[in-house]
């Protein structure tokens, strides 16, 4: 395998992570409230606007809108760009421990574990 490819695929692997990192925070938000994972597409809690692409970019799009709603500015919370960054990270650490394959299967393994964590951690909080 060529060093171009090894350094692209490793890359990709962790946007993967970032994005599910994206996708976790989304349903942490909306399982404990009974909502679809799915539809409507995601929007401010506070006013009610669709988010953009920019908002949908994990962490950069926190970093770009400053933490808050474009619209209403309304604080979107730390949590969210740490849960991308740490699966991010489970996502690309295994790859760079054990290799390309074997680490992308254990990141999306260990990726998949972090989001039931996170969900399961939010379920209970909503019921407390
Ligand atoms: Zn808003």
């Amino acid at each position: 395998m060529n060093e171009v490819f090894l350094v692209a695929a490793t890359v990709y692997v962790a946007l993967i992570g970032l994005f599910l990192g994206s996708f976790i925070n989304l349903a942490a938000d909306r399982v404990p409230r009974g909502e679809s994972v799915v539809s409507p597409r995601s929007h401010c809690r506070a006013c009610g606007r669709v988010l953009d692409a920019v908002d949908l970019l994990p962490v950069l799009g926190y970093l770009i809108r400053g933490g808050r709603c474009a619209s209403c500015r309304a604080p979107i919370g730390a949590g969210q760009p740490i849960v991308e960054l740490v699966a991010g990270s489970t996502m690309l650490v295994p790859v760079l421990v054990v290799g390309l394959w074997p680490g992308a299967l254990i990141g999306l393994a260990a990726t998949a574990i972090l989001g039931a964590a996170i969900v399961t951690a939010a379920r209970r909080r909503a019921q407390t």
